[in-house]
């Protein structure tokens, strides 16, 4: 096997994700073919390799080939591969559902389970709706979320999803949520601190709640990090203004962690940085270490007693054929083993600082704006006119042995939580040299 054999059997037979394909065919975007990884390295057929810096799109949270986690899957492959969860159970999904409740100290303590992020919005969305049917209050049948959302990106998660490219072309098939602003901490008038900047989000939050909360049976979030529209950072103190109006009105509040749950802003929630507790709590990507598609709703025993009753109609009638897959479960409990052995939290303090250190000198480059980092997601924003700019970057720092992948003209560094010093400053000089590379003359 060798780089243009598999390139040119994959751009014949694949359809590749998130990509206008002929940009492929043109040569103007390459495709990498990727033989083996290993830790944070990803190794071409060739010889080159590539230092992952986005983790995979933000899955993989103790690097490729990881030894505990691949142990802990050969002795469940021996064991049990998979078994229908509708009348059966095993022993990975109920420790892992044991665990996850433990986790957010018990307030969550009933696990639903399917295996994309997407699929845990619209099982959040269905819940949440359904629930309020169930307990009387029918006219809830509307969802609320940021300016900038991103829920996934089937018909139903992106009805709470305000991403332009992934929804315009849609729009026509999507009963869109309402929006309301954003926090956003780069919104911030001369003056203003991020903490003023949630206030005013949240007062508007208020307006849209006293006059629809009738119709509206849940509000989303991503706990402070909209990720997919360039990672927007917001400050704390607008969860627990949205916790209060949620609850004053009556409306469920869902934590979308898909992206920034399991350790990756600092804490292992989000939410736990504002000292709340949300009626939904959706997680996917980094739980299940990187290794499977596994996604999961958490939510209240409140919630779960809605459905609880002598009518099948009643319940959550909702199901994927993969539920609960038992190896994806296997490698979320590997996952959470190694977060406990290793104190990963407490280690990644000091990773996320040699992070912020090895970005520092670019805060003061003439086309760089907005630098700015929650635990191990750091971003920064570049002034170009040039409208292919990611794409020039993406190239540029490829070059120099590093995978990311800008969104629009955010670059940003998500990387797992295995990097060690000489790799971050590895990371560090490629993002230098990529943004010397693609923005030549001064701003
Ligand atoms: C990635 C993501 C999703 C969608 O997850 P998929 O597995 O790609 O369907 C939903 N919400 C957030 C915040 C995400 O980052």
């Amino acid at each position: 096997m060798n780089n243009a054999d598999l390139l040119q059997r994959s751009l014949a037979a694949v359809w590749h994700p998130c990509t206008q394909m002929k940009q492929h065919a043109g040569g103007e975007l390459p495709m990498i073919p990727i033989a083996r990884g290993q830790g944070a390295w990803l190794y071409d057929f060739d010889g080159r390799r590539y230092l992952d810096g986005i983790s995979s799109w933000w899955v993989n949270l103790f690097g490729h080939a990881n030894p505990r986690i691949n142990a802990a899957l050969r002795a469940q492959l021996d064991e049990l591969e998979h078994v229908i969860l509708a009348g059966f159970t095993h022993q990975p999904v109920v420790e892992l559902s044991e665990r996850l409740s433990a986790l957010t100290g018990g307030t969550l303590g009933h696990c639903f389970y399917a295996s994309d992020g997407a699929s845990a919005t619209e099982i959040a969305l269905k819940m949440s709706f359904h629930s309020w049917r169930n307990r009387g209050r029918e006219t809830k049948q509307n969802f609320l979320c940021l300016e900038g959302s991103y829920h996934g990106e089937t018909i139903g998660a992106l009805a709470v999803t305000d991403v332009a490219i992934f929804k315009d072309a849609y729009a026509p098939l999507v009963r869109s949520a309402a929006t309301v602003p954003t926090p956003d901490a780069r919104k911030a008038e001369p003056g203003e601190t991020p903490a003023d900047v949630a206030r005013h989000a949240a007062a508007a939050l208020e307006k849209h709640l006293a006059a629809h909360h009738e119709t509206i049976a849940a509000f989303i979030v991503e706990p402070l990090i909209q990720c997919a529209s360039g990672m927007a950072m917001y400050d704390p103190e607008y969860l627990r203004l949205a916790r209060a109006l949620c609850d004053r009105y009556e409306v469920h509040l869902i934590c979308d962690e898909i992206a920034v749950g399991c350790g990756r802003t600092g804490t292992f929630f989000a939410h736990e940085q504002a000292g709340i507790k949300p009626d939904f709590l959706c997680l996917s990507k980094g739980i299940s270490g990187g290794y499977l598609p596994l996604s999961i709703v958490l939510t209240t025993d409140t919630v779960y007693e809605a459905f609880y009753d002598d009518t099948t109609v009643r319940g959550f009638l909702h199901s994927h054929s993969y539920t609960g897959n038992a190896l994806a479960c296997r490698a979320a409990l590997a996952t959470l083993d190694i977060f406990a052995e290793d104190e990963v939290l407490e280690q990644n303090i000091a990773r996320s600082q040699k992070l912020a250190a090895t970005l520092a000198p670019l805060a003061n480059h003439p086309r760089v704006r907005n630098l700015r980092q929650r635990g191990m997601i750091i971003a920064f924003d570049v002034v170009s006119d040039d409208p292919r700019f990611s794409r020039h970057f993406y190239r540029a720092v490829l070059e120099r042995e590093v995978l990311t992948r800008p969104i629009g003209n955010t670059v940003y560094l998500m990387p797992p939580y295995i990097v060690n010093d000489d790799e971050i400053a590895h990371l560090g000089h490629a993002v230098a040299g990529a943004l010397e590379a693609t923005t030549c003359a001064p701003a």
